[in-house]
């Protein structure tokens, strides 16, 4: 009777190391954990003694036989995940060895930004004995996207933000809330009381749609930080008068987002929900989200497991014209053949696929039609239009530049190499100053994606503070 990995699982891979016969994968030294939409346990292998059961900060694992019917269908996906036939190893590697500091005088480092990515890079530094780390954050509440960005009816994974309590707790460890850094606090001032200076500040910005008529054009990202209280976005007004929404875009976010517009208000009720939010939606009259992608169902940013859990939250029905392309040895091809294909009375989501944005205008979307030739979408001419009233674009997150950093525009990313910052021009590491999570690899991966990264972050950052490679480190020890 296997145990089973569930929705809520954010990829931090606590359970890995809590198994004792290391059947949960992939694990983070197999080369597809960088790109796995979450973990899986091997129903042969489980021996269901439990002990990733309590491992896990987000509760994603039950045993097989205490699933709920909205679970039900992760005994499939934890299943298909090892019919490739794959051979695993059956023994973990063994953990990295402990952060050692070799200098005697106490590593003092500051971070910028407070969410996943910060609270594991604070995590993994206060393992060293008299470490001091003092974390910046520009809001007056912790934890990033973990709260501002995480669905609100997701109560599960925001359970992660107990783990960051946890950490906050430790010894060596500063919290301070409300403090911009680039603003009233410089990035000089960082580095002249800290050996070094870690920049965890995410990606706050967004992508924005290319077409006519798309600057009035409101995005995902303002529409979830809305809904969570962020207070940058307290004032947006969006129009919820229309009984359609378009949502361009198919990732887990556009996912979210079509799922709270129509689940009924009540059941927002007890949830993290911005009450001023919650106030709003109930005057919507949104009876249908089309959730749209450029490229065909197979190309579908979402996850399997996003899917499973909209599905059981409300109608999702996929037009039957739009299923082209669909493998069925895929989970994830089979759930979205197996979709509704006729809009349902109640309120619903529809996928639709094959279309990209030409304009938008005062009544809605207009699409061009593509057809896919092998993974590219090829426009036919066709067009289409879809009415609506609320337009969201959910193309993707992106980074802003920091002041006194270099910047890579291309790829939306501080140049780095595993955390180190680097010169764009020279290659060169900028001695004392590191990035981990979305700043530093772009706005990909899952809350404990960033545990990894932030692991990888600060074993540069030890291993030049052993070598005498921190300036600040130098100016302390020598004062002028
Ligand atoms: C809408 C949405 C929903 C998501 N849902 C899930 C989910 O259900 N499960 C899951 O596993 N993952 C989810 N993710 C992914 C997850 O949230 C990210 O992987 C993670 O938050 C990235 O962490 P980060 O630390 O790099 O950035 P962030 O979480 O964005 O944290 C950056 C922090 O830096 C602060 N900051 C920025 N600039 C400054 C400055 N100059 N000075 C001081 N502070 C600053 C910001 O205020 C913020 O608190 C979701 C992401 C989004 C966008
Ligand atoms: S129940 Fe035990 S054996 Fe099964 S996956 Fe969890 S830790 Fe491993
Ligand atoms: S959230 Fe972490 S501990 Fe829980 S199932 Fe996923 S990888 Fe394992």
């Amino acid at each position: 009777m296997p145990h089973v990995v569930t929705q809520s699982c954010c990829n931090d891979a606590s359970c890995v190391h809590a198994c004792p016969v290391n059947c949960i994968h992939p694990t983070p030294d197999e080369p597809d954990f960088a790109t796995a939409e979450m973990l899986y346990i091997d129903p042969v292998a489980c021996v269901d003694c439990g002990a990733c059961v309590t491992a896990c900060p987000v509760e994603a694992i039950r045993p097989h036989t205490r699933l709920d019917e909205t679970q039900l269908p992760f005994l499939e996906i934890n299943a298909d995940f090892y019919k490739d036939g794959r051979r695993r190893r059956t023994i973990l590697a063994p953990h990295e060895k402990p952060l050692e500091v070799t200098v005697r005088e106490p590593l003092r480092v500051a971070i910028v930004g407070s969410g996943p990515s910060a609270m594991y890079a604070a995590d993994e530094i206060l393992t060293i004995p008299g470490a001091r780390v003092d974390v910046y954050e520009r809001l007056t509440t912790p934890y990033g996207l973990a709260r501002m960005g995480v669905a609100p009816d997701h109560a599960k994974t925001r359970q992660v933000t107990e783990v960051f309590d946890r950490i906050s707790r430790e010894d060596g460890f500063h919290l301070h809330l409300g403090v911009a850094v680039g603003d009233r606090v410089t990035h000089a001032d960082l580095l002249r009381d800290h050996h070094a200076v870690v920049y965890a500040t995410g990606a706050s910005s967004d992508r924005r749609l290319d077409v006519p008529g798309a600057s009035g054009v409101a995005t995902a990202t303002e529409f979830v930080a809305w809904y969570n209280g962020h207070p940058d976005h307290a004032h947006h007004r969006f129009d919820l008068s229309h009984r359609r929404a378009v949502v361009v875009g198919n990732g887990n976010v556009a996912l979210d987002v079509a799922r709270i517009l129509t689940t009924p208000p009540d059941a927002l009720l007890g949830t993290t929900i911005s009450r001023a939010a919650l106030d709003v939606l109930r005057t919507s009259a949104i009876e249908e989200v089309v959730v749209v992608g450029r490229r065909g169902p197979a190309h579908s940013a979402f996850t399997l497991a996003e899917l499973v859990g909209l599905g059981s939250a409300v109608d999702v029905v996929v037009p039957p014209g739009d299923l082209v392309g669909l493998d069925d040895a895929s989970p994830k091809h089979r759930t979205i053949r197996a979709l509704g294909h006729e809009p349902t009375a109640g309120k619903r989501v529809i996928l639709r696929y094959l279309l990209s944005p030409a304009e938008i205008t005062g009544t809605g979307v207009t699409f061009t039609r593509n057809d896919l030739r092998g993974e590219e979408a090829v426009p036919t001419g066709e067009t289409e239009h879809l009415e609506a009233g609320l337009v969201l674009s959910s193309i993707g997150y992106r980074a802003r530049p920091l002041p006194d950093l270099p910047f890579d525009e291309r790829r939306a990313i501080v140049p780095n190499d595993k955390g180190r910052v680097v010169d764009p021009c020279t290659g060169a590491a900028v001695p004392g100053v590191y990035v981990t999570g979305w700043i530093k690899r772009g706005p990909t991966g899952f809350i404990g994606t960033n545990k990894t990264c932030a692991r990888e972050t600060v074993r540069q950052l030890v291993a030049d503070h052993n070598a005498g490679r921190l300036p600040a480190r130098a100016a302390m020890a020598h004062p002028a």
